[in-house]
């Protein structure tokens, strides 16, 4: 726990009560401003989206995975949220981080990261990414099919390979392994391929599904892999590493890893590596979201009132197509209240809740529960916003992406 201890000493106030208190403090600061500035132009309040970002949120979450997890080190997967402060802090900390194209790769390397500390881990990659990697010196990097080797073979043939299992990921909201993961039925025969081109295989990865609630689902990985570790052995296969891959959530993640950490001891012995990586569970708390009402409609023969809110599922609340979410809206500020955080947020006043956008695919929940009716310039917040929303958000209608303010912090010092 060294690493810890270290982590531990950088700042004094990180409870996650300190931190909430935080947060609705800037959201105060920052609407008051709002307010002040469109009060002195004359004009009414029509304030774009924004997020407030607690980094403290971050370094909590890498000191519960180095109590809980000590034997994984994490590699952050950047696609999930790329905010360089972000990448800055996990960085700071010793994390590694998991690319999955060039400009991940550049966007990590330009931050001054070593090349050791990335893993490559997109299994099926574009050759002149493979080339770009070779030149930079990434070497790790996942593989999962007959093609892949080949390519490797000819534009990178000294990396150092990882190969990608599938594993039953019916019990997650993003099924990866309809996309990727070699069945065990080809394992064997693919470390064969590789063994006859000569190429450097040094052990496994999987990926049990984004936002995972089946905690089995990280044993029977586990159980794989150690099949195919075997296979790997069997072949003259040095292999020294597992990647344990991405699929935690903050709410599970105490039981996930109590299950993991023993099932890592059972099954490999401390001569191998593990690594892993983690996006969602490093991010999603960190964030949340204020929008404001910029329309209200209510028909005659629609039953709930229509709200329509500056931010959308073509902006920050694309994770409710893309990452299957369901986020929850909760009341910020209704006229001159401030509901954040409060059992008042939430009630009986079911409602529906639009992005702003001309496209009927842009809603953001059809039965939202909030206390009592608002009004055009209220504000609505969503918590948990830090996981697949900046990263994908869009212009779409000409609409800006909501900025992120950041709560001050020593931790970046
Ligand atoms: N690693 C890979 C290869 C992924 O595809 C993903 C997510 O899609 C992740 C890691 C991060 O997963 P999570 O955010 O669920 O931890």
């Amino acid at each position: 726990l060294g690493h810890v201890n270290a982590i531990n000493s950088v700042s004094t106030w990180s409870s996650s009560d300190h931190s909430r208190q935080a947060v609705g403090e800037a959201f105060k600061r920052m609407i008051t401003e709002l307010e002040q500035t469109s009060h002195a132009q004359g004009e009414p309040l029509d304030a774009d989206a924004f997020f407030v970002a607690d980094l403290h949120t971050v370094y909590r979450q890498l000191i519960r995975w180095h109590t809980k997890l000590p034997r994984v080190q994490p590699f952050y997967a950047v696609k999930c949220n790329p905010d360089p402060h972000v990448l800055a802090l996990l960085n700071k900390f010793g994390t590694g981080f998991d690319c999955a194209s060039k400009g991940e790769i550049e966007q990590v390397l330009n931050m001054g990261v070593p090349s050791e500390k990335i893993v490559y881990a997109n299994p099926c990659k574009a050759i002149t990414y493979i080339r770009y990697s070779a030149a930079k010196g990434i070497d790790l990097m996942t593989f999962d099919n007959a093609d892949e080797l080949y390519k490797v073979k000819q534009h990178h043939p000294n990396a150092r390979l990882l190969l990608r299992i599938s594993t039953d990921d019916s019990g997650s909201l993003c099924r990866l392994s309809l996309k990727f993961g070699a069945s065990l039925e080809d394992t064997g025969s693919l470390l064969d391929l590789a063994k006859s081109l000569d190429l450097n295989v040094v052990g496994v990865s999987f990926h049990v599904g984004s936002g995972s609630y089946d905690p089995s689902a990280f044993l029977d990985a586990i159980r794989r892999s150690r099949f195919v570790f075997d296979q790997g052995l069997d072949r003259g296969f040095k292999f020294d590493l597992l990647d344990i891959g991405g699929g935690f959530s903050s709410d599970t993640f105490d039981s996930v890893a109590d299950l993991v950490r023993p099932a890592l001891d059972t099954y490999f012995d401390s001569s191998v590596r593990i690594i892993s990586e983690p996006g969602r569970f490093f991010v999603a708390g960190a964030f949340t979201l204020a929008v404001n009402v910029i329309a209200k409609r209510k028909l005659a023969d629609e039953e709930k009132v229509m709200y329509y809110v500056n931010d959308g599922v073509y902006g920050s609340l694309n994770c409710i197509l893309f990452d299957h979410q369901h986020p929850v809206a909760r009341v910020l500020k209704k006229g001159s209240q401030y509901l954040y955080n409060t059992h008042l947020s939430t009630g009986n006043h079911h409602c529906s809740i639009w992005g702003p956008t001309c496209d009927s695919l842009d809603a953001i929940a059809s039965d939202a529960r909030l206390p009592y009716e608002l009004n055009v310039g209220d504000w609505i917040y969503f918590d948990d916003a830090g996981a697949y929303t900046v990263a994908a958000a869009s212009c779409f209608n000409g609409f800006k992406t909501s900025r992120i303010v950041y709560l001050e912090t020593d931790i970046l010092d």
